[in-house]
């Protein structure tokens, strides 16, 4: 079986960020705004719930629904000013698929299977 090497580039210069050069990351307060965005979306969408129903959405509720964050990646020089109060992982602790995975001693600490699964999205397989 070959393992395959994962490459990241950069959002910001668009080049192959190395080992110790950035990192993956997401922003803390704009998670914290989109998660007050689906409060208030649910708030407001299942007010108009009766009682014991299922909730129903029109099509516009649907599209109304607040954007996931995404994640990032960039070099350290390439770093917007919100990338030091992020959550962040060096890129050389994500050069394999399986650090992407559920279950590896890495240093992701709380970040569950949905993080990495939208991480891997945001990094390309090398070919
Ligand atoms: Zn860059």
């Amino acid at each position: 079986m070959t393992i395959s090497e994962l490459k990241a580039v950069c959002d910001g210069c668009k080049t192959v960020v190395g080992a110790d050069e950035g990192a993956l990351w997401i922003s803390h307060q704009a998670v914290k705004e989109q998660e007050a965005a689906v409060r208030s979306w649910k708030a407001h969408t299942e007010a108009k719930t009766l009682s014991g129903h299922v909730p129903v959405h029109s099509y516009q509720e649907v599209m109304d629904y607040p954007d996931a964050v995404r994640w990032a990646v960039h070099h350290n020089t390439c770093a917007p000013a919100c990338f030091d109060s992020s959550y962040h992982v060096p890129v050389q602790q994500l050069r394999t698929w399986a650090d992407l995975t559920p279950g590896q001693p890495t240093s992701w600490g709380r970040a569950g299977c949905r993080q990495r699964l939208a991480a891997a999205s945001r990094i390309r397989g090398a070919r």
